[in-house]
């Protein structure tokens, strides 16, 4: 350092403390930045880069940004995947000899962000704490806004990695080095990259700390370690006690549904496959939340399907409730709609950033929770009954709260304003000393008017001069001689002041200052004895959440008709659901009609459906329809089916569609089987599998052969429920050498005039995939199409029925694509549907389950 100036040593003393961060150093108005910090921030806050002497040769590179803006440039950084430390002056410029102290006072992380502007109110924001110990993963999430910690552990494998990392979607991840790069890992394939640290803590003082009530010897070593690694960096990017962590949520990942990252995002339950917004996802339809808390326990209940009976009965019986009494409903959503974000409230007064308005908003929504309670009460069920009894309404803290703030509370808490009058003798005393002092004031206007005969004379304060009288200067000569003393001359008026205003001025502003003073210090006594009712408040906020969510869930089964499911008896795992509809395609079907179909997986009728029929057909729809009726079930809401008795799923497996497989430079075959590699290792008697085109992607011969051998490898050794979809026509046959596979077909209706898809779900297999109909829509020139009819004919692959268009029409089969059928169009039902002559498997028979 030799050579710097005192202040860049300084600067490089603080900046070695935070190395893998940009340092703000504060100078006066500004936050400073120096060296690379300078480069890097300049271009990317687009800001000027100058320079600026050290005391070496050669000026250094640096930028700035001014204080009072400086949240929106560190928001832009943090969301550039950078760190920001911090670093403010600790002493008094007036008082301090030398250099003034600086120290780092905090630094801001993409995971430890507490500004919920940047952050959205209905999603978490996570940070990861990961550890690996004797083929051990560990991870403890935590969300620093609302305190939230939960811990788990698996076999360390990329796949379960994987599959927990999709739940939190953490910003950040800090642990010991293989579990670091374990994650790196993970997230390539899916494109996704966070800010990642390497940091180890194997000291327990701070966990004790942290956690004086915990019993480690409870928890797994590996689990144990992740709280470790996250609460030590916790400690040092955020320099403070974090007094709101306090409950640990741990929990086995056995205890839920197992879905991997794939089927998360094929299913769209939170995010769209192609452009990853919520719009057109389950998450969308079911969210009818009225509170911040609720929207984020709700994208974890999806998240996380149960697997537990008696819970989901529990959050079914309530749903019920809920959905027969609109009324209680209704009255039940508007309380709710007044409760503020309890949780993040709640961390702002921990961290000491809650202001006077934020302690109104606790305060209006405590005091909406004994109406809650009792409409909870009135709906006369069980778990209603049970959450209302468990709520402690804190009406102690909102009283307290009613009694010391100000209604309308300044933003800032050392403005003054904010405790109400008659809370504090002393402060009272200090209010009636400044009013009677600006009395005192006011009756000095009217006598000097009266004393001088100026109308115009007036009593005005300033913050450089203070109180003072003004005249205009037409009025000059009207002023006595030597009462007054000139303090200021204006373009066209004097200032005076006298000795008796100067003694009153004295007296308001210092009973001001000191109820400034007073009020901030009685407000952060409030706010503290409020902080340590924080595991309270923590616990109220997750009834509320929990409620809020189980209202959304009968609400939105209310507007959807949506029915309760029930659970299939003993453990043949049976499925059956009737009418079923998917949610998502009902919904953005604009004009109507969604044909529902009947589901059945069972011991007796087989628990694999072979779906063969051509594109467009509604094959897809069909099988997503099952594994979101599955999944919502499990999560405790109604099911869109007329009636759904159904299993416990322990997981599901899909594969569908190749939208963004090929990320991680694999093609689309070998990401196939890779993932039916997994399948076959983890999927039980209890999982649902679903597969859409099996054995796409290689050449003919060989698909057919890998996708029946692995049919039959799920009849004969998993024995789970599958719903797989295929284009070859010929692995009908399986239906005649294995007893529990059953083929099924999505009904068209086949003329002249066109190809309707019925898409109905009927016994048998397709004959035909239409897939020369399909480019004919599409628009390709006839010349192509009619020759393409024509090898079909050639190799005697043309059904029975296409040859008869095709002979009744000479050589060119071309129906024209009608609005019967285009590949938006709805489906148009016909009166009356006439097997045809070439349909062995009766595939125009209405539904697969209809009454005989
Ligand atoms: P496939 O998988 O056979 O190619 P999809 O399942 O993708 O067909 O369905 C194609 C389109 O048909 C869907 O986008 C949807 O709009 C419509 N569709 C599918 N099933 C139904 C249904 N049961 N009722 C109404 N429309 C449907």
């Amino acid at each position: 350092m030799a050579g710097y100036t005192p202040m860049m040593e300084q600067y490089l003393s603080v900046k070695a403390g935070a190395t893998d961060a940009i340092l703000f150093y504060r100078l006066g108005d500004f936050y400073e930045m120096f060296f690379d910090d300078a480069l890097t921030a300049s271009r990317e806050l687009e800001i000027t880069l100058t320079g600026r002497g050290a005391g070496q040769e050669e000026r250094i590179p640096m930028c700035g940004v001014p204080y009072h803006a400086a949240e929106g440039y560190i928001a832009k950084l943090i969301d550039k995947g950078y760190k920001v430390a911090i670093a403010e002056q600790v002493e008094d410029p007036a008082t301090a000899k030398g250099v003034v102290r600086r120290e780092i006072v905090r630094i801001v992380t993409p995971g430890t962000v507490m500004d919920s502007r940047t952050l959205g109110d209905g999603s978490n924001n996570f940070i990861v704490g990961a550890a690996i110990a004797e083929g051990r993963y560990g991870v403890a999430a935590c969300d620093l806004t609302t305190g939230e910690l939960y811990v788990t552990s698996f076999p360390a494998t990329g796949e379960a990695v994987k599959n927990v990392l999709n739940v939190y979607r953490p910003a950040e991840a800090v642990g010991d080095d293989r579990a670091i790069t374990l994650i790196i890992d993970a997230l390539k394939p899916i494109n996704r990259a966070i800010v990642t640290t390497v940091r180890e803590s194997s000291d327990s003082a701070p966990l004790a700390e942290q956690f004086p009530d915990e019993q480690w010897s409870r928890h797994e070593t590996v689990r144990r370690q992740a709280v470790a690694h996250l609460i030590a960096y916790l400690n040092e990017t955020q320099k403070r006690s974090l007094t709101h962590i306090r409950a640990i949520k741990a929990y086995d990942s056995e205890a839920f549904m197992s879905l991997d990252a794939f089927t998360r995002r094929n299913l769209e339950l939170t995010e769209t496959v192609r452009d990853r917004t919520r719009k057109g996802t389950l998450i969308s339809l079911l969210d009818r939340t009225r509170t911040a808390m609720g929207a984020r326990l709700l994208k974890r209940w999806i998240d996380q399907p149960l697997l537990d009976k008696q819970q989901l009965d529990r959050r079914l019986d309530a749903v019920e409730a809920l959905h027969q009494d609109w009324l209680q409903r209704k009255e039940l959503r508007d309380e709710l709609g007044e409760v503020y974000d309890l949780e993040r409230l709640t961390g702002r007064i921990a961290y000491g950033t809650a202001n006077g308005r934020d302690l109104n908003a606790l305060k209006t929504s405590l005091q909406r929770v004994p109406s809650i309670q009792s409409l909870c009460h009135n709906l006369n069920a069980g778990p209603l009954t049970n959450l209302a009894d468990q709520m402690d309404a804190c009406q102690d803290l909102a009283n307290a709260i009613e009694l010391a703030i100000a209604d309308e509370p300044p933003a800032n808490i050392r403005d003054g304003g904010l405790i109400r009058p008659g809370y504090d003798a002393k402060l009272d005393a200090l209010r009636d000393a400044s009013q009677n002092g600006k009395q005192w004031i006011a009756e000095l206007e009217r006598q000097e008017r009266e004393a001088t005969g100026i109308k115009s004379l007036k009593i005005g304060f300033n913050k450089v001069f203070g109180y003072y009288l003004e005249v205009t200067r037409s009025n000059l000569g009207s002023l006595p001689e030597g009462r007054y003393e000139r303090k200021q001359t204006l373009a066209n008026a004097e200032r005076y002041v006298t000795p008796e205003l100067k003694e009153k001025e004295a007296l308001i502003l210092e009973a001001e200052e000191r109820m400034v003073d007073l009020e901030y210090d009685i407000f952060l006594k409030l706010r503290e004895q409020i902080g340590g009712q924080m595991a309270r408040l923590q616990r109220l906020a997750e009834s509320l959440a929990a409620l809020d969510v189980l209202q959304s869930f009968a609400e939105a089964s209310a507007e959807r008709r949506y029915t309760r499911p029930s659970w299939t008896d003993g453990d043949n795992y049976d499925l059956t659901i009737e009418d079923g509809r998917h949610p998502v395609v009902e919904s953005v079907n604009e004009n109507g009609v969604f044909i529902a179909n009947d589901s059945q997986l069972t011991r007796a009728e087989g628990s694999i459906l072979l779906i063969t029929g051509p594109n467009m057909a509604g094959k897809s729809t069909y099988m997503r329809q099952v594994a979101m009726i599955c999944l919502m079930a499990q999560i405790g809401c109604f099911v869109p089916a007329r009636r759904a008795v159904l299993p416990f799923i322990d997981r599901i497996f899909t594969r569908i569609g190749a939208a963004d497989d090929l990320v991680g430079g694999q093609s689309t075959f070998m990401v196939e089987m890779k993932d039916i590699q997994v399948m076959t290792e983890q999927a039980t008697e209890r999982s649902l599998i679903i597969i859409d085109e099996l054995g796409r992607g290689t050449s003919t011969d060989e698909g057919m052969a890998i996708a029946q051998s692995v049919i039959e490898y799920v009849h004969d050794h998993i024995r789970c429920k599958a719903l797989v979809s295929t284009h070859f026509h010929e692995l009908a046959h399986l239906e005649n050498s294995l007893p529990g596979l059953r083929n099924g077909c999505m009904a068209v209706k086949e003329s002249a005039e066109g190809v309707t898809f019925l898409r109905k779900l009927v016994p048998g297999a397709a004959d035909s995939s239409y897939g020369i109909y399909c480019a004919q829509l599409a628009g390709l020139p006839e010349t192509i199409v009619s020759r393409a009819y024509g090898l079909l004919q050639e190799s005697g692959s043309l059904t029975a029925r296409e040859a008869a268009v095709t002979r009744e029409q000479g050589a060119s089969y071309a129906p024209t694509p009608s609005s019967v059928l285009s590949p938006t169009s709805t489906p148009v039902l016909p009166p009356a549907i006439e097997p045809p002559a070439s349909s062995p498997n009766g595939v125009f028979q209405l539904s697969m389950f209809a009454e005989p």
